[in-house]
C-alpha cells in the first residue's frame, strides 16, 4: 500500500499533498503514473483536483501548488462542457476521447481529448481518474483542412487534383458545374475525357511539363463538357509535392471563360461599329488633308508671287511677315502630306502581299534621299538584306523615314549609317543604326506617338509623324519597332517582320 505524499517530482513542482481520499496504488505504479508522458489527474466529486502528474502540470503550465486543490471547473473554457463531463462521470459513465478546451496559465487555450471514469470503493465515490491528451495541433490541422476544403468546394472555378498519369483524384463543385460531370462519374477516370477533340494532344504535353516540375499558367484552351459543349477554359496547373519534395500529382484550376452567344454577338457588334467609326474617321482625315492641300497651295503660291513682285513696296517688316506666312503654309503642306501618308497605311491595300527584296527597296529609299545624302556626305553601309512580306512602297517609306531621321539628327560633320538584318525565331529583325545625337531613353516610347517631337522646328525641322507612320506600318504587318539609344551615343532603330 502506498499513500501518495511528496514524490521525487514534487521537489520541482511543489505538490501540495492531497487531503482528499487517495486510492490503493503500489509504489511502483505510483512512480509510473507520476512520470508518465501522458497527462493524468484525479478529481474529487465536487471537482477539486486531488492530484495531477508532471505531464499534466507541464501541459497546463502550472506548479502543483497552483493547480492541485483548485476546482477543475476553473480550467475549462466552456463551463457547460465541464459540468456535462462531471455529471456524466458521477452517473458512472465512461468518457472516451471526449473533446474539450482548457485554458493554460499563460492564457492560451488547448484542445484536449479526455478519457475518464469514476473510481469507487465500497460503492463510495473516491475520485475520477482522467487521462488528458493534447490534440491542439491535430485539431488545428483538421480545422485548416476543413476550411481549405470549404474554399475549394465553394469556388466557382473547377479545382481538380490528378496524379502524374492524368487520373482524376478529386473534383469540386465548380468542376461539376462547369463540366457537368459529378465527382462519382469522373474520379478515377483519365483527364482526357475533358479534352476537346482537337486538343487531345495537349494532355501528354501538359503532363510532361508537370513531371518536370513546371507550372502551366493561365493557358487558354478548349475543353469539352459532358453534354458535348466546347468550352473556352483558362487553365492553371501546378505540380503537387510530397513531404520529401517529390512530385506526386497536380492541382488544376480551370476557369470557364466561354462567352455566351449573346455576349459574342454584342462583342462582334461593338467591334464592327468601332471598325466603321475608325474607317470613317480615317477617311475624313484623308479627305480633309487632301482638300486642305489646294487652298494651302494657293496661299503659298500667292505669297511667293507677292514676295517676288512687291518685295520693295512691302518694306523690311512686311517682307518678314510675308515670309512667316510662306513658311507656315509650307510647313502645313508637309504636315498634311504626312497625315495623308499616316491614314493611307490602313486604308490602302489590305490584300495579302508577295515577298519583296528589302535590299532593292532600300536602294529606292536611298535614291529618294540622294540630295541630302550627298549634301551631308553621309557614309551609308549595309549588310545582306532578306526578302520579306510587306508591300514594297510601305517598306520604302519605312526605310526612308528612318534614314532621313538618321541624316537629320546627326552629330558631327559626317553621319554614319548602317542598315542590317538578322534572322530571328519567327522572321527578321532589321536595324538602322546612326552615330547621331541619340535619344534620352525616357522618351523611347513617346517618340513613336503622333506629333511627338523632342526638338523645336527651328533646331531640327520635322512634323513628328515619321516614326508614328513607321510604327503603324510595322504593327499592321505583325511586327514590332523600338529604339535603343542614349544621348550623344547614336541610335539604333530596330523593327521585326514576320
Ligand atoms: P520628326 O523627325 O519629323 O520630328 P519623327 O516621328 O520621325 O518626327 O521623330 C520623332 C522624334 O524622335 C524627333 O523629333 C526626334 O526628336 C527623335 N528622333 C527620331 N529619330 C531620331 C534619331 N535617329 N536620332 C535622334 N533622335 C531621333
Amino acid at each position: 500500500m502506498y499513500q501518495p505524499g511528496r514524490t521525487a517530482t514534487d521537489t520541482q513542482l511543489e505538490t501540495k499533498a492531497p487531503s482528499a481520499p487517495v486510492p490503493d496504488v503500489t509504489a511502483e505504479l505510483w512512480d509510473f503514473l507520476e512520470k508518465a508522458g501522458v497527462a493524468f489527474h484525479w478529481v474529487a466529486e465536487d471537482g477539486t483536483i486531488l492530484w495531477a502528474n508532471t505531464a499534466e502540470l507541464q501541459m497546463m503550465g502550472y506548479q502543483a501548488s497552483e493547480y492541485v486543490g483548485r476546482n477543475i471547473r476553473d480550467f475549462y473554457v466552456d463551463r457547460q462542457a465541464i459540468e456535462d463531463i462531471l455529471i456524466r462521470l458521477s452517473n458512472d459513465e465512461n468518457l472516451n476521447d471526449h473533446e474539450a478546451r482548457v485554458r493554460c496559465k499563460d492564457g492560451s487555450t488547448r484542445w484536449v481529448a479526455i478519457s475518464s471514469s469514476v473510481y469507487r470503493k465500497d460503492g463510495k465515490f473516491v475520485h475520477t481518474r482522467c487521462v488528458t491528451v493534447d490534440i491542439t495541433d491535430r485539431k488545428s490541422a483538421s480545422d485548416l483542412r476543413q476550411r481549405l476544403g470549404a474554399i475549394v468546394e465553394s469556388s466557382d472555378d473547377a479545382i481538380i487534383a490528378k496524379d502524374l498519369d492524368g487520373i482524376i483524384l478529386s473534383w469540386n463543385r465548380g468542376a461539376e458545374r462547369i463540366f457537368g460531370y459529378t465527382a462519382e462519374e469522373v474520379i478515377g477516370q483519365h483527364v482526357s475525357i475533358l479534352a476537346a477533340p482537337d486538343r487531345i494532344d495537349e494532355i501528354p504535353d501538359i503532363l510532361g511539363r508537370l513531371r518536370r516540375g513546371e507550372r502551366v499558367d493561365h493557358y487558354k484552351t478548349k475543353r469539352k463538357a459532358k453534354d458535348g459543349r466546347i468550352l473556352t477554359i483558362s487553365l492553371t496547373v501546378s505540380p503537387l509535392f510530397d513531404a520529401q519534395g517529390g512530385i506526386i500529382g497536380a492541382s488544376k484550376v480551370a476557369r470557364d471563360i466561354t462567352l455566351t452567344e449573346s455576349q459574342e454577338h454584342a462583342l462582334e457588334a461593338v467591334n464592327e461599329s468601332l471598325k466603321m467609326a475608325n474607317a470613317d474617321l480615317e477617311q475624313f482625315v484623308y479627305s480633309a488633308s487632301h482638300d486642305l492641300q489646294e487652298p494651302l497651295r494657293m496661299v503659298a503660291t500667292y505669297s511667293e508671287l507677292l514676295m517676288r513682285t512687291f518685295r520693295d513696296q512691302l518694306g523690311p517688316d512686311g517682307a518678314d511677315y510675308l515670309d512667316y506666312v510662306l513658311q507656315g503654309a509650307l510647313r502645313m503642306e508637309q504636315l498634311l502630306k504626312n497625315l495623308r501618308a499616316y491614314t493611307l497605311v490602313s486604308t490602302v491595300q489590305r490584300e495579302p502581299v508577295d515577298y519583296v527584296d528589302s535590299g532593292m527597296v532600300l536602294d529606292r529609299a536611298l535614291a529618294n534621299l540622294r540630295p541630302t545624302i550627298v549634301e551631308s556626305s553621309a557614309l551609308i553601309t549595309r549588310g545582306p538584306l532578306p526578302k520579306v512580306k510587306l508591300q514594297d512602297f510601305r517598306l520604302e517609306q519605312l526605310f526612308q523615314n528612318l534614314i532621313s531621321n538618321a541624316l537629320r539628327y546627326k552629330r558631327g560633320p559626317r553621319p554614319e549609317i548602317k542598315v542590317f538584318a538578322e534572322p530571328e525565331r519567327n522572321g527578321w529583325r532589321f536595324a538602322v543604326q546612326d552615330n547621331g545625337i541619340g535619344i534620352d531613353p525616357r522618351y523611347k516610347e513617346q517618340i513613336f506617338d503622333l506629333f511627338k517631337r523632342l526638338h523645336s522646328v527651328a533646331e531640327y525641322p520635322g512634323t513628328g509623324m515619321g516614326l508614328a507612320i513607321c510604327k503603324r506600318i510595322i504593327e499592321r504587318a505583325g511586327g514590332r519597332i523600338w529604339v535603343e539609344s542614349a544621348p550623344g551615343r547614336g541610335s539604333t532603330f530596330y523593327f521585326t517582320l514576320p
